[in-house]
């Protein structure tokens, strides 16, 4: 049997979620759903759709508000005799998984793309590399990387029986929890989205303090500034600003990629640019071999020089 960890928002059961419990239909074991905490109606419903055979829903006072350590104590009270946990990998995810494998003092795997004989492939290295991993414990922790699998519903549907329980949770599992919460500005990607131009940076910009030159230069192009993926995942930038499969996709009059390897996550969504202009030190970087245009070197002599000549010529 497998057990997915559920995440549900006030719209019910979230996209990430179903695709965990569709990626967990295909490891070939019945599976039950842990939701902690709220359980919106419908979401049972949804989740029988998606082939869950029974929702154990964790209720109590302590489970009003999220903390990782009790959230953990709560799926490790349904995990025994489980083949797999799995989770989606979200923030919650990862850390209600990464609790579950000190307490039950078992490896876990994070960014699980796929699953065959025992052997996991996980993302590292920002997606950049795949690596093997085997499962040698029992049960296998398994976070699901986001879009590693669409959300399908089942061909069965499950059962979806709701079994509601009110597991014990120890003081020292409510030490770190969520107190307050703060609404943040909603971030609008449309800027990006529709922009006729638009400078790229990825991870030849070097650091957090390497975008300035190429946001200039997005400003004085009247366009809109773009990153790879591994720049959003090291936490340079946020994550509205990423271009590719797993974030925005761009078909700008002019697309100026800066110190990005053009692999094929970025590449699916910018692909449809009209003009590509590289900027890289790498003549052989994929990025470089498909641009429309390339200027080979480094980009943080080419960029300001650019932004410089363009001051020069519009003061
Ligand atoms: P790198 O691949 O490390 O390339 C850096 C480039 O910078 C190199 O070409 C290097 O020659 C050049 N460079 C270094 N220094 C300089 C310099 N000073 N001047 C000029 N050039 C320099 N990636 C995305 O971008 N978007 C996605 O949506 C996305 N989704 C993904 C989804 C999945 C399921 C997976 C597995 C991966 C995904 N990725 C995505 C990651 C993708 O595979 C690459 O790892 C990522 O795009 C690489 O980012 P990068 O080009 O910035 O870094």
């Amino acid at each position: 049997m497998i057990i997915v960890f559920v995440e549900t928002s006030a719209a019910g059961v979230t996209e990430t979620s179903l695709e965990t419990v569709t990626f967990a239909r295909g490891l070939g074991a019945e599976v039950d759903a842990v939701v902690v905490g709220d359980l919106p109606s419908g979401a049972a419903d949804e989740l029988a759709k998606h082939g869950v055979r029974e929702v154990h829903h964790a209720t109590g006072e302590a489970f009003g508000a999220y903390s990782g350590a009790a959230w953990a104590s709560a799926v490790q009270s349904v995990a025994a005799g489980a083949d797999a946990v799995l989770a989606p990998g979200t923030p919650r995810g990862l850390e209600v998984l990464a609790h579950l494998a000190a307490r039950l003092d078992v490896a876990m795997a994070a960014n699980v793309v796929a699953v065959s004989d025992g052997v996991a492939v996980r993302q590292v290295l920002g997606g950049a590399v795949l690596e093997e991993m085997r499962l040698a414990d029992s049960p296998a922790l398994l976070a699901v990387a986001g879009h590693a699998v669409e959300a399908t519903p089942a061909a069965d549907a499950g059962a979806g029986t709701v079994r509601e329980f009110a597991p014990e949770v120890a003081a020292a599992d409510l030490v770190a929890r969520v107190v307050s919460v703060e609404p943040v500005e909603s971030v609008d990607a449309s800027g990006l989205t529709s922009a006729s131009v638009v400078v790229g940076a990825g991870r030849g910009a070097g650091g957090p303090d390497g975008f300035d030159a190429v946001a200039e230069l997005a400003q004085l192009l009247g366009g809109a500034l773009g990153v790879s993926r591994v720049v959003t995942s090291l936490g340079w930038r946020p994550h509205h600003e990423q271009i590719g499969q797993t974030g925005s996709r761009i078909s700008p009059d002019l697309y100026i990629p800066c110190g990005i390897s053009g692999a094929i996550q970025h590449w699916a969504g910018c692909a449809s640019s009209k003009t590509i202009l590289a900027i890289n030190t790498d003549p052989e970087a994929p990025m470089v071999t498909k641009a429309t245009y390339a200027v080979v070197g480094d980009m943080h002599e080419i960029v300001p020089a650019v932004v410089a000549e363009l001051r020069r010529r519009h003061p």
